[in-house]
């Protein structure tokens, strides 16, 4: 990181984990009237290989980062059967993490007063009216707010009744053209035999270059040279390609919640604030929060600029939040295989209806709709289950 180590013990703004919703936060500050806070971003320093995708239908802060975007997108059911869909007014698009991070570092590099230490974060604490980050190199202290983003969110990678988004994905690069590069494929379920939400993931950047990711919506992560083998056996079995036909030019690999956060967000009267997957961002049906960081951590800011208040770090919607419930019961109940559950979605609904959905932008009106259009056994008893279960809590 290009920013200056730290100059004091005391900060007005520590920010503990300088991951992506760290560095957002960072950089909507550096953007507003906080400017001249004093910040300190504490971080491990420790970066992995990592892309950042998603979808809009107005201009966004980082559009002319995206190495790619796309206006139609690919959905492969397990029938099998392909449909190509034109997502109307949006666009999906692909951020290179490390083009991100390097833009935000330069952005950063620009404030004198926005410091950065690597270290290992041991606890936080409460000292009179400040806290306390207590690090590998030493205690330092926030008169205002902690702003935390590495704490572990609620979600135990070894419990089944846990859904997590799992999965590997390589870049790989030919030597000949291979690669359609007009669409991007959103789901591929061709490789989903059983109950669980499992599909390949491909976004093809040119005609020699493409992302390929298997991915789980499932409670139980497998060792890397399994998602590595399906790879392997797609490349072959869809373009025709072996381990001599392409370079492997990246790997990267995640396991991302897919819980509702169990936690209430804190408000703004509170001095340690979580953001990021540490404070419940993540959209827990799909596993996406770039972009929702990107609004949040930007109304986050415009929030503090006005002082102290009962706002809460993000909007809280009981209703939005029982249909994430409802869907994630149905995807760990596997009473129906998880790609019958998006083919009725994406094949009975309009694709920016849906993208809208997903985005939580719909109205009430809107989800119901939706909801019209999913299998009606599996997503009852699933309701039902998540009713039973807020009465006996
Ligand atoms: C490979 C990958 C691809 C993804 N692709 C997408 C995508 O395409 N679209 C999308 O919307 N989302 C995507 N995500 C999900 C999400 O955007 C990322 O997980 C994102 O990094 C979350 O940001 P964060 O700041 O909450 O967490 P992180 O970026 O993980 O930041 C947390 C930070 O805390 C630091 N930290 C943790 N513990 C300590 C400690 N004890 N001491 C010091 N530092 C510590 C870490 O070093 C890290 O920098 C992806 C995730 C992964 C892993």
């Amino acid at each position: 990181m290009q920013l200056p180590g730290p100059a004091y013990r005391e900060y007005d703004f520590i920010l503990a984990g300088g991951g992506m919703a760290g560095l957002s936060f960072a950089y909507y500050v550096g953007q507003s009237s906080l400017s001249n806070k004093r910040i300190l971003i504490i971080d491990r320093g420790v970066r992995h290989e990592q892309t950042f995708c998603y979808w809009s239908d107005e201009p966004s802060e980082f559009d002319a980062l995206a190495e790619k975007s796309w206006d139609s997108l690919y959905f492969h059911s397990a029938r099998p059967s392909s449909l190509k869909i034109d997502i109307e007014h949006y666009s999906y698009r692909k951020i290179n993490g490390n083009a991100w991070f390097s833009h935000i570092e330069t952005e950063l590099s620009k404030h004198p007063n926005i410091h950065y230490l690597q270290a290992e974060i041991e606890s936080i604490s409460y000292q009179g009216l400040g806290s306390c980050v207590s690090t590998s190199e030493g205690s330092f202290y926030a008169s205002e707010k902690i702003i935390d983003s590495f704490s572990p969110f609620p979600c135990d990678n070894a419990k089944p009744q846990h859904l997590k988004q799992h999965f590997l994905g390589w870049v790989v690069e030919c030597n000949f053209n291979n690669f359609e590069t007009d669409a991007a494929h959103l789901f591929d379920f061709r490789v989903a035999f059983g109950k669980e939400c499992e599909f390949m993931y491909v976004l093809p950047t040119s005609p020699r270059k493409a992302l390929f990711e298997y991915t789980f919506f499932s409670g139980t992560l497998r060792e890397p040279d399994y998602y590595r083998d399906k790879i392997k056996s797609y490349l072959f079995a869809y373009y025709g390609l072996t381990e001599d036909d392409y370079l492997l030019k990246e790997e990267e690999s995640g396991v991302i919640p897919m819980r509702n956060n169990p936690n209430k967000p804190a408000n703004l009267y509170e001095k340690h604030l979580k953001i990021g997957t540490s404070g419940g961002f993540v959209k827990s049906t799909t596993g996406y929060s770039f972009y929702r960081t990107q609004k949040f951590c930007k109304d986050l800011v415009a929030m503090l600029e006005k002082g102290p208040s009962a706002s809460l770090v993000i909007p809280v919607n009981p209703w939005k939040i029982w249909l994430d419930e409802v869907f994630l019961q149905v995807l760990i109940d596997q009473k129906i295989a998880g790609s019958k559950v998006f083919e009725s979605l994406f094949y009975k609904n309009k694709p920016g209806l849906l993208l809208k959905f997903l985005q939580e932008e719909t109205s009430w009106k809107e989800d119901l709709r939706l909801m019209w259009s999913v299998p009606t056994f599996p997503f009852v008893r699933a309701a039902l289950k998540t009713i039973y279960r807020s009465k006996i809590k």
